[in-house]
């Protein structure tokens, strides 16, 4: 690189650094925030794992429950009970309506795994709260919106919350502090291949 370009390059660096710094000074205020990982691409409850499992590298204590999924298992599922037995670990029941197709049995399932999130959110002793696929329960009506919202709302000051799924209600995007869209580029399931253990689940 010829010396004009270098002295361009380190201004451009320095003017990048003057406003990066600006950002970190503004950014003062501690409190636990909401993360929502949602739309139509691979990766959101990967994502949420990824958050857990530094958060656990700090000793920092973890509630997570798990919508939708029933008895289904996945490695990081896995993993967590064999190498975080402390986590506060709970799935919903059953496999929800494309399996079940039985709203009563499905109702009474979201309300029990409810009962446990609603548990996790009062515990100031938890860090963090994961609710993966928790949007589908508000999108069919399993669990009442406002509940659910004034409970994130409710939660103690310094407790984080993750929640995934597809299709978030535009509250819960008004809700988060930080809110990802994961879109949909291309999924190998399309092209044929199936869902292989330790990467689809
Ligand atoms: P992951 O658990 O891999 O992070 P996810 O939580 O973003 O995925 P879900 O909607 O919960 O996605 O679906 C979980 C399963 O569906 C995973 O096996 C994942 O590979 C697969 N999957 C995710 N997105 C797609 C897609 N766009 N097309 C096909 N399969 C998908
Ligand atoms: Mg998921």
């Amino acid at each position: 690189m010829d010396e004009d370009k270098k002295r361009s390059h380190n201004e451009r660096m320095l003017r990048k650094k003057a406003v990066v710094d600006a950002g970190i000074e503004r950014a003062q205020e501690e409190r636990g925030i909401v993360i929502l990982i949602t739309g139509n691409g691979k990766g959101k409850t990967t994502s949420a794992f990824g958050t857990l499992y530094r958060a656990l590298g700090y000793g920092h204590r973890a509630g997570v429950v798990q919508f939708i999924k029933g008895t289904q298992a996945s490695g990081e599922i896995t993993y967590l009970r064999q190498h975080a037995p402390l986590v506060d670990y709970h799935a919903m029941a059953t496999g929800f309506t494309w399996n079940t197709q039985d709203w009563d049995q499905d109702k009474a399932a979201a309300d029990e795994a409810w009962a446990h999130a609603a548990k996790m959110l009062q515990d100031d002793s938890l860090n963090l709260v994961v609710l993966d696929e928790l949007t589908y329960m508000l999108k069919y009506n399993y669990l009442d919106t406002e509940l659910v919202l004034q409970a994130i709302r409710a939660r103690p000051p310094m407790q984080s919350v993750i929640v995934t799924g597809r299709a978030a209600k535009p509250e819960l995007v008004e809700l988060a502090d930080t809110v990802s869209e994961i879109r949909d580029v291309k999924h190998a399931y399309k092209q044929g291949v199936r869902a292989q253990m330790g990467i689809d689940f």
